[in-house]
C-alpha cells in the first residue's frame, strides 16, 4: 500500500481531488504543484497511515517510513541540499492537515533538521549567522513545546528576560550572540523539564515530529473542535513534510496569509496580511500586528506581482474564493497552502452571486455553496444606527466578524460559559484567543481581542461560528484577571460592552440592537433598492425557488407573524396553534371561566363569547395569506396551561385570608384552586390534551370549527377564496379522527347554510403518535391530509419528554450515544421510519393525500433534505426560517 505522496518540480503524485487521503493541505499542495505554481517540494503521509498508526497501537504501518525516506531523498535532490548535511543542510516543516480544515487545532513544527552541526551550515549557506541562530532557537521552542511537551510559556519567559537584560523590545533586535545564548538556555530548559537531551539527530527529529502530528489528532483542542463541528474521529490527519523556505531572511523576505476576496464582506478585493522578515506562525499567532498584504508591493514589488498572478490563476482554477499562505524568500515567492477559504455567511452569498455574474460558476453551483445557516446571517441584528452614532467609540479594531453584539464583559472562556449559563448576554474579551478558548467563544455573542489580525484565531473562528468579532483592538489593555482598560475607561468583568463587528468599533454600555437590513426591507422600513444585502438575499432565494420541489409554509399564530412569513416567501400557513390566541389579556379571563364551568350550557356561554374573537383572528390570518392555504389546528394543550399555577394561587389565598379582605375574590380563588387540583396531571403531555379535549368537550371543537368556517364564509362574500385546512391534533386511532371530523363537518355544513356560501375545506390530522403512524392507512380513511408533528412524534417515539430531554441530551452527545439532538435534527432511523410507514399507509388509502411537516424540524436544513427525500408536499417552519428552508429545499433537490 502506498502511504507517501511526493510533490515537487512541477509534478505531484497526488491531485486536488484526493482530500480524503491527503488532507486539505496535502491535496492543495499537490494541485498547486501540478498547476506549475511555485511550491517548495515535499511529501504527504496519507490519512490512512494515521488511521493505521492508531490501529497498530502507535506504530507506523510497514513501509511507510521507507517511502518517506525515499521521498526525502527526492526533496534533497530538488533543493540541492542534504537533510543533516552540515555544509548544506535541508530543513523541513512538518504540518498536520485533516480532510476538513481545523484552524489552529493541530500542530505544526518548522525548521526540522536543525542540529548543532547543521546550524553552522545554515549560517554559511545563507551568509547570515543571526538568521541561523534565530531559526534554531525558534525550532527548539516549537519542537520543545509541541513535540516534547514543555510549557510554551517557559520559553517565552526566557526570551522576555533576555530582551529585558539587553534592553531591547523586539525579537528582531536580538543579535546572533544573544540568540546563541538563547539556544543554550532553551536546551537546558528542555533537559530540565523532560529529563532528555534535545534530539540532535535530524531523522530522530523527523520521526518525533511525525508522531506529534499524528498524536495531535487526539489532542484536547482537536477533540473539542471535532465535536463542535461533527467531524468524525475516524478520519485521521495527514502529515505534510515540506522543504523549508525562509521568510525571516531579512527585509526582502516575508510571509503572509491572504484571501482572494474579502472573507468578511465577500467584496472582490485581494485581501490579506503579511509580515516582513518573519516566519509563518508569526502572522496567525497574532504576536506582531501584521501589515495589509498590499503593502508588499512597496517592499517586494516583483514578489507581489507574482502573488497577484498566482492568486488569480488559482481562483480561476478552483472557481472559488481561496485562502492562501505564502512565504517570500529573498524576493522569491513560494505558495505553502491553498484551500477554499472560510467566509462569513454574508460573504458566502456575495461571492456566490458575484461568481455567477462573472461566469465562473452556474446558479446551481452558487446554491450549493451557500449554507442555509450562512444565509441566515443576512438576518442578524445590527446596532440601532441613531443610538450608535450618539456613542463615542473607546477603541477600534479590525471588523473581523460582522454583526452587532452587546453584553456583559467576560475575561476568560470559563467565565463566559458561567455568565451565559446564568442567563446573560456575554462579550468575551481576550488579549488574543487560542483554541483553548473555544468553549467560551461558543458561549459568547461576540469577541474582542487586543492583538491579532483578520486571520487570527479569534477572527477565523468568529466567521465560522457566525459570531461578532473585533480583533486587534490596540486600545485594549488587560489589567488583571478581573479588569481591562479600553481607551480611557476601565471595565470590570460583568459591565456592559458593545462591539460592532462590521466596523470594528468598541463602545462602553449596552447599545440597543435592531433588525438587519433584510428584515427592515421586509417590514417596509427601508426601500429594497437601497439595500444591496436585500438584493443579494433575494437573488439567491429566487434561484432556489427555481429548483426546489418542496413548498415552504410557516408556523404562524397571529396576523403579524403571518405577514413576516409572507414577506419571507411562505406559501401558506402549515400550523396555526389556536391556543396562543387565548392567552391575550381580554381572553384568558373568559377561557378560565369556560374551564371552571361545571355544566355544558355554562361552558357554551363562555365559548360563545370567545367565538367572535377567534373568528376575527382567522379573518386576520386569511387576509394576510391572500388565498394561500391556512392550516388551523384545534385546541391542543392540557387545560391547566390556561390556569394560574397552583403554588401562586395558594400564596394569594393565604394572603387574602391574612388580610381578611375581599371575600368574593377569596371564594373565586378557592374555586380556581380546586379546579387546578382537579386538572392536575402527572404527565400532562400524555394526558387530557389534543383531540381528547375535543372529544370529551365537543363544544370546544364546535366553537373553533364555527369560527374557522364563518371567517372563511365572510371572506368568500368579499370575494376572497380560502380553503381552510382544519387539523385535529394528537390522533392515535381512526375512531378519534372520525368522531372529530363528523363534528366539524356537521358544524361546517350548518354554518355554510346560514351564510349561503359553499366552501371547500379539508379536515386532516397531525401524525404525532407512533400508533397514528402505523395505522395511517386506517386514519387516512377519514383524514384528508397529514401533517407530521415531529416534536411530539420524536417525544413519543423516543419516550423522551420534550421539556426534560435537554438535561441529558448533551451528555448523550458527548458520550457518542446520540449524534445530534433529535428535537433539532430529525432522527431518520427511528422517527423517519415511522414517517415512511405513515406515508405509505396514507397513500394506500388516499393516493392524493396531502403531506407536510410542522414540527420544529421543518426549519432545519438536514431535516428539510430528508422531507424532500420522503416526498412530502411541504415543510412548515417558523417565519424567520422560511428563507433558510427555501434554500435547503433547493439544495435537497439539486
Ligand atoms: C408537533 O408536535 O410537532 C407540533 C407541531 O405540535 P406542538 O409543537 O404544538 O405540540
Ligand atoms: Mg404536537
Amino acid at each position: 500500500k502506498k502511504y507517501v505522496y511526493y510533490f515537487g518540480d512541477g509534478k505531484a503524485e497526488g491531485t486536488g481531488n484526493m482530500k480524503e487521503l491527503l488532507g486539505g493541505k496535502g491535496a492543495g499542495l499537490a494541485e498547486m504543484t501540478n498547476l506549475k505554481v511555485s511550491v517548495p517540494p515535499g511529501f504527504t503521509i496519507s490519512t490512512e497511515a494515521c488511521v493505521e498508526y492508531y490501529k497498530r497501537g502507535k506504530a507506523y504501518p510497514p513501509g511507510m517510513m521507507d517511502e518517506a525516506l525515499h521521498a526525502l531523498k527526492r526533496i534533497e535532490r530538488s533543493m540541492k541540499a542534504g537533510f543533516g548535511d552540515p555544509d548544506n543542510p535541508l530543513l523541513v516543516s512538518v504540518r498536520s492537515g485533516a480532510r476538513a480544515s481545523m484552524p489552529g487545532m493541530m500542530d505544526t513544527v518548522l525548521n526540522v533538521g536543525l542540529t548543532t552541526k547543521t546550524v553552522h551550515g545554515l549560517a554559511l549557506k545563507t551568509k547570515n549567522e543571526r538568521f541561523a541562530q534565530d531559526s534554531y532557537r525558534r525550532f527548539i521552542g516549537m519542537f520543545g513545546s509541541i513535540v516534547m511537551g514543555v510549557n510554551r510559556e517557559h520559553f517565552e519567559d526566557i526570551l522576555k528576560h533576555k530582551k529585558r537584560d539587553l534592553g531591547v523590545t523586539q525579537d528582531t533586535h536580538l543579535d546572533a550572540k544573544a540568540l546563541k545564548e538563547l539556544v543554550v538556555s532553551f536546551k537546558e530548559l528542555v533537559k530540565e523539564e523532560t529529563k532528555r537531551d534535545f534530539p540532535d539527530d535530524p531523522l530522530e527529529q523527523l520521526r518525533m515530529a511525525i508522531n506529534a502530528v499524528f498524536s495531535s489528532w487526539y489532542g484536547a483542542r482537536a477533540v473539542t473542535y471535532r465535536r463542535l463541528y461533527n467531524i468524525p474521529e475516524t478520519w485521521g490527519t495527514a502529515v505534510n513534510v515540506v522543504a523549508m523556505v525562509f521568510g525571516n531572511m531579512g527585509e526582502t523576505s516575508g510571509t503572509g496569509v491572504a484571501f482572494t476576496r474579502d472573507p468578511a464582506t465577500g467584496q472582490r478585493n485581494f485581501f490579506g496580511e503579511c509580515l516582513t522578515n518573519a516566519q509563518g506562525e508569526d502572522v496567525v499567532a497574532g504576536i506582531r500586528t501584521p501589515l495589509p498584504v498590499k503593502e508588499l508591493e512597496k517592499f517586494m514589488p516583483q514578489a507581489y506581482r507574482d502573488l497577484e498572478t498566482t492568486y488569480k490563476k488559482l481562483e480561476r482554477h478552483y472557481r472559488d474564493m481561496l485562502d492562501l499562505e505564502f512565504t517570500i524568500q529573498e524576493g522569491k515567492l513560494y505558495m505553502l497552502q491553498t484551500r477554499v477559504g472560510k467566509r462569513t455567511g454574508v460573504a458566502a452569498v456575495r461571492i456566490a452571486v458575484d461568481m455567477v455574474k462573472e461566469g465562473l460558476i452556474t446558479k446551481k453551483e452558487a446554491l450549493q455553496r451557500i449554507g442555509p445557516d450562512q444565509l441566515a446571517q443576512y438576518l442578524y441584528p445590527i446596532f440601532d444606527a441613531k443610538e450608535e452614532s450618539r456613542c463615542t467609540p473607546l477603541g477600534k479594531g479590525l471588523p473581523a466578524g460582522p454583526g452587532a453584539a452587546a453584553g456583559k464583559l467576560a475575561l476568560t472562556a470559563d467565565r463566559a460559559v458561567e455568565m451565559k449559563a446564568a442567563g446573560n448576554r456575554v462579550v468575551l474579551v481576550r488579549q488574543e484567543t487560542s483554541p483553548d478558548d473555544i468553549h467560551g467563544m461558543n458561549a459568547a455573542l461576540g469577541f474582542l481581542t487586543a492583538r491579532g489580525g483578520m486571520t487570527s484565531h479569534a477572527a477565523v473562528v468568529a466567521r465560522q461560528m457566525g459570531k461578532v468579532c473585533v480583533a486587534g483592538c490596540e486600545a485594549i489593555e488587560v489589567l488583571d484577571s478581573q479588569s481591562v482598560r479600553i481607551g480611557t475607561q476601565v471595565f470590570r468583568e460583568g459591565e456592559y460592552l458593545s462591539v460592532n463587528g462590521s466596523t470594528g468599533n468598541v463602545y462602553g454600555g449596552d447599545i440597543p440592537v435592531v433588525e438587519s437590513e433584510v428584515i427592515q426591507v421586509l417590514q417596509g422600513k427601508m426601500e429594497a433598492s437601497a439595500s444591496e444585502k436585500y438584493q443579494l438575499f433575494e437573488s439567491v432565494l429566487k434561484w432556489a425557488d427555481g429548483v426546489r420541489k418542496l413548498k415552504v409554509r410557516a408556523n404562524a399564530d397571529v396576523p403579524d407573524q403571518a405577514r413576516i412569513a409572507r414577506s419571507f416567501g411562505a406559501e401558506g400557513i402549515g400550523l396555526c396553534r389556536t391556543e396562543h390566541m387565548f392567552f391575550a389579556e381580554d381572553r384568558i379571563q373568559i377561557m378560565q371561566k369556560m374551564i371552571l364551568a361545571r355544566k355544558r350550557e355554562e361552558r357554551e356561554m363562555y365559548l360563545d363569547q370567545l367565538l367572535p374573537l377567534q373568528k376575527q383572528d382567522f379573518i386576520g390570518l386569511y387576509r394576510e395569506m391572500k388565498g394561500y392555504p391556512v392550516t388551523i389546528r384545534l385546541l391542543d394543550p392540557p387545560l391547566h396551561e390556561f390556569l394560574p399555577k397552583r403554588e401562586d394561587l395558594m400564596v394569594e389565598i393565604a394572603q387574602l385570608e391574612l388580610t381578611s379582605g375581599a371575600p368574593t375574590v377569596l371564594e373565586e380563588k378557592k374555586r380556581l384552586l380546586a379546579r387546578v387540583e382537579e386538572l392536575h396531571e402527572f404527565n400532562p403531555m400524555l394526558g387530557l390534551r389534543g383531540c381528547r379535549l375535543g372529544i370529551t368537550m365537543p363544544e370546544i371543537t364546535k366553537m373553533q370549527a364555527r369560527a374557522i368556517i364563518e371567517a372563511a364564509c365572510e371572506l368568500a362574500k368579499e370575494g376572497t377564496k380560502i380553503v381552510p385546512e382544519i387539523m385535529i391534533p394528537l390522533v392515535g386511532m381512526v375512531s378519534e379522527m372520525k368522531a372529530q371530523k363528523d363534528l366539524v363537518r356537521e358544524v361546517a355544513t350548518d354554518t355554510m347554510k346560514r351564510y349561503g356560501v359553499k366552501l371547500s375545506y379539508l379536515v386532516g390530522t397531525m401524525i404525532e403518535l407512533p400508533r397514528a403512524a402505523v395505522t395511517a392507512d386506517r386514519i387516512a380513511e377519514e383524514a384528508e391530509f397529514f401533517s407530521f408533528g415531529t416534536n411530539d412524534l420524536t417525544q413519543t417515539t423516543f419516550g423522551f419528554s420534550r421539556d426534560d430531554a435537554a438535561k441529558f441530551i448533551d451528555f448523550y452527545k458527548t458520550a457518542n450515544i446520540l449524534d445530534s439532538d433529535p428535537f433539532a435534527v430529525l432522527d431518520r432511523e427511528g422517527v423517519g421510519s415511522l414517517m415512511r410507514t405513515a406515508i405509505t399507509g396514507g397513500r394506500k388509502t388516499r393516493p392524493t393525500i396531502k403531506l407536510g411537516i410542522c414540527g420544529e424540524h421543518g426549519g432545519d436544513p438536514s431535516s428539510v433534505e430528508f422531507c424532500h427525500q420522503l416526498g412530502l408536499d411541504y415543510v412548515s417552519c417558523s417565519p424567520y426560517r422560511v428563507g433558510i428552508a427555501r434554500l435547503a429545499a433547493a439544495q435537497a433537490a439539486l
